[in-house]
């Protein structure tokens, strides 16, 4: 049983305190496991703290984070960075300067019926859904950041972050896995918005009935016909996804206007 108070929430909302918790458990517990950031893994958190800083929607307190976080990786000299020194950074200098991220995890359409289940996963898929989202409603804001000659700008930092730091090593094989299958073939934005929520019902459908499974959010083609009943279709007795209808459902439901500050800092 969860100690935490059950929180109420609407699953046709975005919370931020999700978003939030995302990052706060990204940059405390995830990043935290890797003492030293160098080679690869640096490059591969600078652009994803680039990507969050450009696209993370608000402007609030998040983002004013995220961009001190970048202004300060890409003005170091240094091939090698360790941990506590960006921990210091997140933790101490922004505080002084009145921006900092929560300090616990809250989770609201991410929270489990106990502990153990949803959380941060779930928190993962959302914060990426609403990058892809945010990077189609606003297409510049990549520019002057390495990341604008990307094709699947968001995709492709997400397939780099999960393969190098997500804890979830078999989960991580299973995205390289579909990421190497077909990524390429992603030459849109909307593309990119729609191969992420394909990608995401593929483990759904994978995990469905399984043990991370929470009974109270089971696994299932997402979104149900009660969240968008005009995604369903059937032709010839078979179901099928009217992907128009789905392109348009998620980036109202991931669009920024559709987040919830409720329960947020
Ligand atoms: P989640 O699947 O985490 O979904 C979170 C929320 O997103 C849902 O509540 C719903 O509101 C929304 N949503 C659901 N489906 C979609 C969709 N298709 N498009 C858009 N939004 C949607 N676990 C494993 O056991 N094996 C794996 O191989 C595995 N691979 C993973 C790969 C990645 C990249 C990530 C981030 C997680 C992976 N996980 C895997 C964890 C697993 O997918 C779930 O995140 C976890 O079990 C928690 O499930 P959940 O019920 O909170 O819903």
């Amino acid at each position: 049983q969860s100690t935490e108070p059950w929180r109420d929430f609407d699953r046709l909302k975005v919370y931020t305190a999700d978003l939030e918790s995302a990052l706060h458990y990204l940059l405390r517990v995830e990043l935290a496991t890797h003492s030293t950031l160098e080679g690869e893994e640096l490059k591969v958190f600078k652009d994803f703290v680039t990507l969050v800083a450009k696209l993370y929607p608000g402007g609030g307190s998040v983002v004013k984070l995220m961009e001190t976080l970048c202004d300060w990786l890409l003005s170091l000299p240094l091939q090698r960075i360790p941990y506590q020194a960006v921990l210091d950074l997140v933790d101490n200098k922004m505080r002084i300067s009145g921006v900092f991220l929560g300090a616990e995890l809250r989770w609201v359409g991410c929270q489990g019926s106990r502990a153990g289940l949803r959380g941060y996963p779930c928190s993962l898929w959302t914060l990426f859904h609403v990058l892809t989202v945010q990077h189609d409603a606003t297409p510049t804001a990549l520019e002057n950041t390495g990341l604008e000659g990307e094709a699947a700008p968001v995709l492709q930092v997400m397939r780099r972050y999960i393969r190098t730091f997500f804890g979830c090593e078999e989960c991580g094989r299973h995205f390289e896995e579909a990421a190497a299958g077909s990524l390429e073939r992603v030459q849109s934005r909307e593309q990119q918005i729609l191969w992420l929520w394909e990608q995401h019902n593929n483990v759904n459908y994978r995990l469905a009935g399984s043990l991370s499974d929470d009974p109270l959010f089971p696994k299932a083609p997402w979104p149900s016909p009660s969240l968008c009943s005009s995604c369903h279709e059937e032709k010839n007795g078979v179901h099928v996804w009217n992907q128009d209808n789905v392109l348009l459902f998620l980036r109202q439901h991931y669009g920024a206007s559709n987040l919830s500050p409720k329960y947020s800092l």
